[in-house]
């Protein structure tokens, strides 16, 4: 039960601090992973704060991880030691399940074990996340990642590039298609350069006109400011699909109005009150409110597979971990190009 250093917070009041947690030596299927970069994802943030009110104590967040593996067990047959390895927001499930056996883990009808604030199916502890040196993790809860891709840049993808990536393909998203992504943070610049990527006409909906230029630099076709109700109408009835990454309570409506007959906005944001809708912005187009959760174990392969081949990854602001609390605060103020990502040699 080897030491391991790592950032916890004890309540939902205190900031993260240095904490000391234990890991279990690897199984027979599982590595352990030398962690070298963790992201900040806003969800670290709602949890630390228990803003969904589902968390637990000491929490260690975090779970946009790229590491080397350093210890392999004898069972493991896609990782050896010096490889690097990824881990994204679950760490196991129940492995039988039709989900499952679908590699749709993320939707497993035992429910997923979460990186971390779960409970882990083989000892019963706690998981901890990524804020720390090491992860032990089964050889089927973690990626390879192309060899192409810089590994601070590519640690995003385990969570906001399969959380965008993996609706705007669930929903065909392509050429001849107006898209709209709503919010440019961590998950938004992601969904934004799948979009353009993808092929569709990518329109980003921000709340920060001074992001602007950035955005037609990640790929938007145009850019709108979503709290101009001037700016918003110019734009009715003519979206085929929205992905909603908000991290804040906002209204539906005013994106609702923004759709074709028959289109769908899908959420991915979760801010900490639910959103409500006006059913009128229903009714009168037969739209749809959809929502999607990360991704699971095969997509988020072919997801990394497709960010190596275009060579597409984040836009990250690499921190020390000493600045992980001023990360969050930045984070509120949507003050962050695009991505914090911590460099997890700062934590020896
Ligand atoms: P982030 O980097 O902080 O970005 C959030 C963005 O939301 C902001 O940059 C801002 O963009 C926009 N925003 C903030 N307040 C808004 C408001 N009142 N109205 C409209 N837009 C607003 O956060 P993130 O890491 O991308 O995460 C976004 C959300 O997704 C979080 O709630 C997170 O928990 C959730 N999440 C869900 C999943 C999933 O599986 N479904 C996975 C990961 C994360 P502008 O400045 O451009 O307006
Ligand atoms: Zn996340
Ligand atoms: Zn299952």
């Amino acid at each position: 039960m080897p030491a391991t250093k790592a950032y916890a917070t004890m309540d939902a009041k205190s900031p993260l601090g240095p904490y000391e947690i234990t890991r279990r030596d690897p199984g027979p299927a599982e590595i352990n992973i030398e962690i070298l970069y963790c992201g900040v994802c806003h969800s670290d943030l709602h949890m630390v704060r228990n803003e969904w009110g589902q968390s637990t104590y000491p929490l260690v967040p975090g779970h946009e991880i790229v590491g080397r593996v350093v210890a392999a067990g004898s069972a493991v047959t896609k990782f050896k030691a010096g490889d690097v390895a990824a881990v994204g927001v679950i760490m196991d499930s129940c492995r039988r399940c039709e989900p499952c056996g679908r590699g749709e883990e993320h939707f497993c009808r035992e429910g997923a074990t979460l990186t971390y604030g779960a409970k882990d199916r083989i000892d019963g502890s706690t998981t901890m996340g990524g804020y720390s040196s090491n992860y032990v993790v089964h050889e089927r809860f973690a990626h390879t990642v192309p060899a192409n891709l810089n590994l601070a840049a590519a640690a995003p993808l385990l969570c906001a590039g399969i959380t965008t990536y993996s609706p705007l393909r669930h929903w065909n998203v392509g050429p001849g298609m107006k898209v709209g992504i709503v919010g440019l943070g961590g998950l938004g610049h992601m969904g934004l350069k799948f979009a353009h990527s993808f092929g569709a006409h990518a329109v980003q909906l921000t709340t920060s006109l001074k992001k602007k230029d950035d955005a037609i630099k990640l790929g938007a076709d145009e850019v709108v400011l979503s709290t101009d109700p001037d700016a918003m109408q110019r734009h009715a009835g003519s979206f085929d699909f929205i992905l909603d990454t908000a991290s804040a309570p906002h209204a539906l409506d005013p994106y609702l109005s923004l759709l074709k007959q028959d289109a769908t906005m899908c959420l991915v944001g979760l801010p900490e009150k639910p959103p409500s809708v006006n059913v009128f912005s229903l009714i009168t187009k037969r739209a749809s409110v959809a929502g999607s959760m990360i991704g699971g174990m095969i997509e988020t392969q072919q997801m990394l597979d497709y960010c190596g081949q275009h060579g597409i990854t984040s836009e990250v602001e690499v921190i020390p971990i000493q600045q992980v609390n001023e990360a969050f605060e930045r984070m509120l103020k949507q003050d962050v190009k695009y991505r914090f990502v911590i460099d997890m040699s700062s934590l020896k």
